[in-house]
């Protein structure tokens, strides 16, 4: 046999990823359990509904990107408001930390859309095909006629819920409305059709086929959320101590005498997970938080007459410590927590204050450049102005215009200006300066419109300009 080296290399190939088997997640009842449909009801209740909510004539909810206008019930927001989008980012950021530090991944377990339309969808899925054993052996049985209706059935219900769920979320940017009167008559915008599907796509795809791989792989809080953690965040732990070692033994056995801790290895905790996993082995980036495993191991002490809370929500310093709730709600208010409250509470109410005290009114004027100043038929020197009006309420509003900052100033004749309600108008306005008064001035002065309500004359908004003077 020749030595030579052989002329084709070898490539091992090695996968991206692991398969991972499907996660049956079992059903379960309990506290935390309930607090979670809580969740899903609250938020599915605000998101289906508020669309279709009525308010001064118009939808409470909009985000009118054609218009550029923002409606959020009384409010009106405008481009120039973009500072409230940025601060209202912040206040999620800061929300975030803060619920985050305090007490993990409640916002994952309880409130995430991934987790509220996986738990909707699993209900559906449960209730066609049955709880965990009874979906496993579906799977595995060859398709029949009574495996392929089931399975229809719950694909169409799914995609049902998914594209009212896409016809809604449209309905934040298209009065709902009209989206749903449009597609009665099969008249629908493209930029419409193509948002309902790819929001409906990505919600039969995410709850329904993705699942925990979302939270386990694509998500990116999962992966900075421990940086927000520290010893005395809330996690759901499971009680070594207490468990440790584990084994199945009958009810009325003493399990101390046998050498054994109460956990009865029961592996229902595990069964129950979303994410499919052991949380026995302690703190995974892959729990989102759930506290199904609370409910399901209190189950089971339940029926051992052991104490509750083998698994519960404890934090890593009462672990080891052995703290008891007083003390880890005490360590709840930390320097970190505080600070974060205190800057979230600050902001949140210089925020509020921001924009119940926005004048209704706001005002840009510019002088026109290509007049720069003129002799006026009485000789008077004259400047021209344009002004562009936002009515930030909703009712129409009526403004007289005055200008005052140097002698002898005055309009070229009286102006009201009227602007529609949650609109826009512009005016062109001629100033003057008296000849006797422009004499002995030279070049740009400063100068202050007025803008006066009409029917509440108090209501006032002024605005610096300048005014040319040869
Ligand atoms: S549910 Fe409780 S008793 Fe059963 S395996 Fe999990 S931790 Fe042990
Ligand atoms: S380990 Fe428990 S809390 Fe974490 S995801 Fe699984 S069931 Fe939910």
């Amino acid at each position: 046999m020749s030595d030579k080296p052989s002329p084709h290399r070898v490539i091992n190939i090695q996968p991206l990823f692991k398969a991972e088997p499907k996660v049956y997640p079992r059903t379960i009842a309990g506290f935390f359990q309930r607090w979670r449909w809580g969740f899903v009801w609250l938020t599915q209740i605000i998101f289906y509904g508020l669309c279709w909510l009525p308010w001064n004539g118009r939808q409470a909810v909009l985000f009118d990107l054609d218009a550029r206008r923002f409606y959020l019930f009384d409010l009106v927001l405008w481009p120039q408001d973009t500072i409230y989008l940025a601060i209202l980012l912040v206040l999620s950021a800061l929300a975030l930390f803060l619920f985050t530090a305090v007490a993990g991944r409640l916002w994952c377990g309880y409130t995430c859309p991934q987790t509220v339309y996986t738990e909707i969808f699993l209900w559906i899925e449960q209730w066609i095909e049955g709880d965990r054993p009874a979906r496993m052996k579906l799977d595995a049985a060859p398709m029949t006629p009574s495996k392929l209706g089931k399975k229809s059935l719950k694909h169409t219900l799914w995609i049902v819920l998914s594209l009212w769920t896409g016809i809604t979320f449209v309905g934040y940017f298209t009065p709902i409305r009209d989206l749903g009167h449009e597609a009665l008559m099969l008249s629908m915008g493209v930029s419409e059709i193509f948002w309902i599907l790819f929001y409906g796509a990505a919600t039969y795809g995410n709850a329904g086929f993705l699942r925990e791989q979302m939270c386990k792989y694509i998500c990116p809080y999962a992966r900075f959320q421990f940086v927000m953690f520290d010893s005395d965040t809330l996690i759901i732990t499971y009680d070594e101590a207490r468990g440790d070692p584990r084994g199945g033994r009958s009810k009325k056995a003493d399990a101390r005498e046998q050498g054994l801790g109460d956990c009865v290895d029961c592996g229902i905790c595990v069964q129950v997970c979303p994410t499919g996993i052991d949380i026995r082995d302690g703190l995974q980036v892959e729990c989102i938080g759930c506290a199904a495993c609370i409910d399901a191991c209190d189950q089971v002490m339940d029926k051992m007459d052991y104490p509750r809370g083998l698994i519960r929500y404890s934090t890593e310093n009462a672990l080891q410590q052995g703290l008891g709730s007083k003390e880890i709600v005490k360590r709840a208010f930390r320097p970190r927590t505080l600070v974060y409250s205190a800057v979230f509470l600050v902001l949140s109410a210089a925020t509020a204050w921001s924009l119940t005290h926005r004048p209704p009114l706001r005002v840009d004027i510019v002088r026109d450049r290509g007049v720069m100043s003129r002799e006026a038929e009485d000789g008077s020197i004259e400047n021209v102005f344009h002004l562009q009006l936002i009515n930030t309420t909703e009712a129409t509003r009526r403004y007289e215009v005055s200008v005052s900052g140097i002698d002898g100033i005055h309009l070229g004749q009286p102006a009201i200006v009227s602007v529609p309600g949650a609109g826009a108008a512009a005016a062109t306005i001629t100033v003057r300066v008296g000849a006797e008064n422009a004499e002995t001035l030279h070049g740009a002065r400063p100068i202050r419109f007025t803008l006066a309500d009409v029917a509440t004359p108090e209501l006032r908004v002024e605005e610096p300009a300048k005014f040319w003077l040869p």
